[in-house]
């Protein structure tokens, strides 16, 4: 059985007493980490602080980019050994976001890959397709490609613990949530892709997240879906009682 992972993604919100406040209420209302694994992906400057706050309780910090080397001349970025140093313990790996503004690439994001698992981070992946990839029948080729090349070269085990969430890039901040189904039918297409890529064991391991307006209201019906595994939630994630809300519904 695997267990749900409910991630809040803040995205660039919040200045550091918010997010203090944040964590402060609701770090010890959160549902037992032996039922649901909560976690909140903050800004880089209030990782230390917030690792710190949310010590010895359910709630886990998470990284929302990384860069892939270790350390370097690479002006304004942020390694994964600063990460795992600071105490984070996931990091999302190639948002719509980053892949659209920042010029993140397929490749980008499985090298990062590769750079989270040698430091012991848990990557959360993210992939979907666009409204005209959508309308153009693309979708799960898409998804596939994407899910393939982020994967490439990691052995069962990294798999196995790898958390990929689908994001229709048309779902996410617009309102529009996908349908249970159409949410279900592309995590049901990644679990094969991972069978045929990798093993079973892996595709049977893998946790996959929905994500794209997700929030109190329609997350139960997400959740119930046979082939997700969490939410991966924007919006409805920087309220300390929606979040909860979610995280309960996980549990
Ligand atoms: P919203 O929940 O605001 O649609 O954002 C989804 C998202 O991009 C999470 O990473």
């Amino acid at each position: 059985m695997r267990k749900n992972v409910i991630a809040g993604n803040w995205k660039m919100n919040k200045l550091l007493g918010e997010a203090v406040d944040f964590v402060e209420s609701t770090k010890n209302k959160i549902a037992s980490a032996e039922k649901v694994e909560a976690v909140v992906c903050a800004p880089f400057p209030y990782l230390p602080t917030l690792v710190e706050k949310a010590k010895g309780t359910d709630l886990a910090i998470a990284a929302q980019n990384m860069h892939f080397e270790e350390s370097g001349a690479f002006t304004g970025e942020v390694s994964p050994a600063m990460l795992k140093d600071l105490g984070v313990s996931y990091v999302v790996l190639g948002h719509s976001e980053r892949r659209e503004m920042f010029a993140e690439t397929d490749e980008t994001v499985n090298k990062k890959t590769h750079a989270a698992f040698k430091h012991g981070l848990i990557p959360i992946i993210c992939v979907g397709e666009t409204l005209e990839q959508r309308e153009a029948n693309e979708t799960m080729s898409i998804v596939e490609n994407q899910v393939k090349a982020a994967l490439a070269g990691l052995t069962e085990e990294q798999v196995n613990q790898t958390i990929v969430a689908y994001e229709p890039i048309w779902a996410i901040g617009t309102g529009k949530t996908a349908t249970s189904e159409q949410a279900n039918e592309v995590c049901t297409h990644i679990r094969k892709v991972i069978a045929a890529e990798v093993s079973s064991t892996a595709a049977d391991a893998v946790r996959i997240q929905y994500g794209g307006s997700v929030k109190p209201a329609n997350v139960d019906e997400l959740l119930s879906q046979s082939d997700i595994d969490g939410a991966l939630v924007g919006g409805a994630s920087l309220e300390a009682e929606s979040f909860l809300q979610l995280v309960e519904a996980g549990a």
